[in-house]
């Protein structure tokens, strides 16, 4: 048995059922954590910033008012709920908003308001009364695209002459058509049709160009050299801003290629820790006696919510419906799954509607685990040829420090793998205590 898996470039996997959930699709986790976002994620470090002129003044803002946008813009925002701009928005606002424009390149992890800052900055430079594309934006897809045009529509709820067009695949538009909307935001191989094939988009003319996402754009066959073409029909005076989630070398030598002189903004991401979870293991023969001893720590142990891994998307189909059939209420969240199905099962999770979360590795990111007390790995997460996985065991089990709220984490661990719980224990220095399966008392 298989599952057939489209890649954002139209390339098709298949995915065998006993396979493991490991093909991580950037673009699909990146929507899936905009649509599971409900707040600001904060974050204790301070922002860094690198200025292309370090003797000009560092400005950094408190309040919205203190940016002197326009007044509907203002409206807008508070309509959004905002209060106050986050912590990369503090610096990165009024650099986006100086005159003259500068360009720049910003790097933290999703959620802490990249999108919210780079619509601001459009909406502010539009001029409502022209008629003609001055924004361009280009997103690695066309879900991740119309998500950003949906952040313009809300923000630019009271700029009632700006409007926002799609440059995507699907959009067809006459060749010489007269867009008269002012911002487009699309993937970049439409929008390069649109420019050069088509002659929709006159790119001498626009005035903001905003790269987002570039970790996943980089990530697609094609797109950085779509992007360089169309950033190299751009005016020299045309403000140019790149935002990612993370920053590895190849990001930041692409965004040094695309982004003339840029000021640059990072926020360092929190880190994981497993200093408040107390850590257990379980020695079991067999996948049943993984069920049962599975079952023993439920029965003895006042759960709030739990999320449990396993390997193999044949394993957690297996799982959930042992528990189901023993009346538990339990939801599986995998792979074969779209983004939006994942989002409702995390969504009504989060609302206590299940208590049991079972899952696979692709899945084990993004979601947030504030409320669960207990993770289980059914499975010890492995890599080919059974070294064990510590990026994945601590993204499962640890928590940023700050929540210090107290977890428990369960290892159901068949003999031969208690070498490699071992390796684990060893590398992140921390106790896991082994657990009698039939005793359950020795829970602290
Ligand atoms: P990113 O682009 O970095 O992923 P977003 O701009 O999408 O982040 O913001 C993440 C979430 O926080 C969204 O739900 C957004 O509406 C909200 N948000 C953004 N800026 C603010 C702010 N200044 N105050 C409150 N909420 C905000």
């Amino acid at each position: 048995k298989s599952t057939t898996v489209r890649n954002i470039d139209g390339s098709i996997n298949n995915i065998k059922e006993d396979e493991e959930d490991d093909v991580v699709d950037l673009a699909a986790n990146s929507l899936l954590n905009k649509l599971i976002r409900q707040s600001l994620v904060e974050s204790s470090h301070r922002v860094e910033v690198l200025q292309k002129d370090p003797s000009s003044p560092l400005y950094s803002v408190k309040t919205f008012e203190e940016l002197r946008l326009k007044e509907e813009l203002l409206k807008g925002i508070y309509a959004m709920g905002f209060n106050r701009p986050s912590k990369i928005q503090e610096m990165a606002l009024p650099m986006m908003l100086a005159h003259p424009p500068q360009n720049l390149i910003a790097q933290s992890q999703s959620g802490t308001g990249k999108t919210a800052a780079f619509v601001l900055a459009m909406l502010s430079r539009v001029n409502a009364l022209e008629l003609f594309p001055q924004c361009l934006c280009l997103a690695p897809t066309y879900e991740l695209a119309l998500q950003t045009g949906r952040v313009v529509e809300q923000m630019g709820k009271f700029c009632v002459d700006v409007q926002v067009m799609y440059a995507i695949r699907g959009n067809r538009i006459p060749r010489g058509t007269d867009i008269t909307k002012q911002i487009i935001i699309g993937t970049p191989g439409t929008v390069l049709d649109w420019c050069f094939k088509l002659k929709l988009i006159d790119l001498t003319k626009i005035r903001v160009f905003v790269l987002d996402e570039a970790d996943v754009m980089i990530d697609t066959q094609g797109f950085s050299d779509h992007s360089i073409r169309i950033q190299r029909a751009l005016p020299s005076e045309c403000q140019m801003l790149l935002f990612s989630a993370t920053f590895e070398d190849s990001v930041w030598h692409f965004a040094e290629r695309i982004i003339p002189d840029p000021n640059v903004i990072k926020l360092r991401k929190e880190e994981l820790t497993l200093n408040n979870i107390r850590q257990y293991y379980v020695l079991c023969e067999h996948r049943k006696d993984k069920y049962q001893a599975l079952c023993n720590i439920y029965g003895s142990i006042t759960i709030g919510q739990a999320i449990i891994f396993c390997q193999t998307r044949r394993n957690a189909k297996w799982l959930t419906v042992e528990m189901i059939q023993d009346g538990h209420q339990v939801s599986l969240l995998s792979g074969e799954l779209t983004v939006e199905q994942r989002a409702s099962i995390i969504q009504r999770f989060r609302d206590g509607k299940e208590k049991v979360l079972i899952t696979t590795n692709v899945c084990a990111r993004g979601i947030d685990v504030k409320q669960v007390t207990i993770v289980v790995n059914f499975d010890l997460p492995v890599k080919q040829g059974e070294e064990p996985d510590y990026e994945t065991y601590l993204h499962r089990i640890g928590r940023t420090g700050r929540f210090g709220k107290k977890g428990l984490a369960f290892n159901m661990i068949e003999v031969d793998k208690l070498p490699s719980l071992m390796k684990i224990q060893d590398h992140f220095n921390s106790s896991i205590k082994q657990l009698n399966a039939e005793d359950m008392d020795e829970i602290e």
